[in-house]
């Protein structure tokens, strides 16, 4: 525990997590963990904050507004507006003609044997990715207490639907085994702090109920785990 409380006790480091430039002389944004945008409004008070490059910043915005409004648009099975729960998502399908436009272009439509209409949706991973490894930065930043500037072993996203039944309860699972024996304390001290509302459960933070949780264990690497809106299921490994 003493690494987490002198970590939270000095949370202004000299460098960007991301990117791992010094900030010294850099033009530099606040930024939450996670990303504001996959949160609801009312958001939770107390959202762990990290100082990052403006450059990290910019750069993510725009895979982050990306992510927030295909994910909106794959959960209403359109891309129009008026259909999004997600209000930046609808903003931002209005303000782009062009972002419309290219997610309206991964969306193919198809007729099952028996008839009814089914709707796939095609993501640009890359984009994706960047945005689930940027946060998972984050949360192993906030539960580790140190940067991992190395590029993780393995990223995928993956409808929790979509998953077998064997590789989702395992999922579901994370850390189970020996792994979360090493975080739980962290977790419950950390949580209590810092995420105002969000509590532990089953091995995993609860950011915002059916918006977004998480886990971090130790299971073969530095392992982080997000579940975007009960929906999207994330994986992040790092070599530890
Ligand atoms: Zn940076």
């Amino acid at each position: 525990m003493q690494r987490i409380e002198e970590f939270v006790d000095d949370r202004q480091k000299s460098w960007c997590i991301h990117c791992g430039r010094s900030l010294t002389g850099l033009d530099t944004n606040d930024d939450h963990v996670p990303s504001k945008s996959l949160l609801s409004k009312p958001r939770p008070h107390h959202l762990p904050v990290v100082t990052i490059c403006r450059e990290c910043n910019t750069n993510f915005s725009r895979d982050e507004q990306y992510a927030v409004t295909f994910l909106s648009c794959v959960l209403s099975g359109s891309s129009a507006p008026e259909h999004q729960s997600n209000a930046s998502a609808a903003r931002a399908l209005t303000a782009s003609p062009g972002l419309r436009a290219l997610i309206e272009q991964s969306r193919t439509e198809y007729t099952t044997v028996g008839g009814q209409k089914r709707i796939l949706w095609k993501p640009d991973a890359e984009r994706i990715n960047r945005v689930v490894v940027k946060n998972a930065r984050g949360h192993a930043y906030f539960e580790w207490g140190e940067p991992l500037l190395d590029a993780p072993v393995h990223v995928w996203a993956f409808p929790l639907a979509s998953m077998p039944s064997e590789q989702r309860s395992e999922f579901e699972g994370a850390g189970e085994d020996a792994g979360l024996a090493v975080w739980p304390e962290v977790g419950s001290r950390m949580m209590s702090r810092l995420v105002t509302g969000a509590d532990i459960l089953d091995g995993w933070v609860i950011v915002q109920p059916g918006i977004y949780r998480y886990s971090v264990d130790e299971s073969g690497g530095l392992r982080v785990r997000t579940v975007l809106w009960e929906y999207l299921a994330t994986e992040v490994l790092w070599e530890s």
